[in-house]
C-alpha cells in the first residue's frame, strides 16, 4: 500500500482506525468521517505514529531516524492537544490529536 497523505485526528477517530471502535456519544462517528474525507474514507485508514506530516519518519538533525531506540525517542510528539478541526472527521471539539495514515489500497 501506498502512503496517499496524513492527517491530524481526534482520539475517536484514532481509536476507530486502531480497532474499529464507535463510541457510544459519537454514533455517526462513520458518517462524520465519510463527509470529511469523502472517497478517502473508502481508503485504508492507519495510524501513522511516528511519521511527521509529510508521511516521513522523524529524523533528528543529523538525519538519523527516530525510532524507540532512538535517545530522543520521548520527545517525538505522539499526540498534542489541538482546538483545530479533526482532519479526519472534521470535529471542532478540542482535544488530544494523533496522526493518522490514508493509505491507497
Ligand atoms: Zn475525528
Amino acid at each position: 500500500m501506498k502512503l496517499k497523505y496524513t492527517l491530524s485526528a481526534c482520539v475517536d477517530c484514532v481509536a476507530w482506525a486502531a480497532n474499529g471502535t464507535i463510541p457510544e456519544d459519537r454514533p455517526n462517528l462513520l458518517n462524520d468521517i465519510h463527509d470529511c474525507l469523502g472517497a478517502d474514507a473508502n481508503e485504508v485508514i492507519a495510524n501513522a505514529d511516528g511519521l511527521n506530516a509529510h508521511g516521513e519518519p522523524y529524523r533528528d538533525s543529523e538525519g538519523n531516524e527516530i525510532d524507540s531506540d532512538h535517545p530522543d525517542y520521548e520527545l517525538r510528539r505522539e499526540d498534542w492537544f489541538s482546538w483545530s478541526h479533526c482532519g479526519c472527521c472534521g470535529s471542532s471539539l478540542g482535544g488530544m490529536r494523533n496522526r493518522l495514515a490514508i493509505l491507497c489500497k
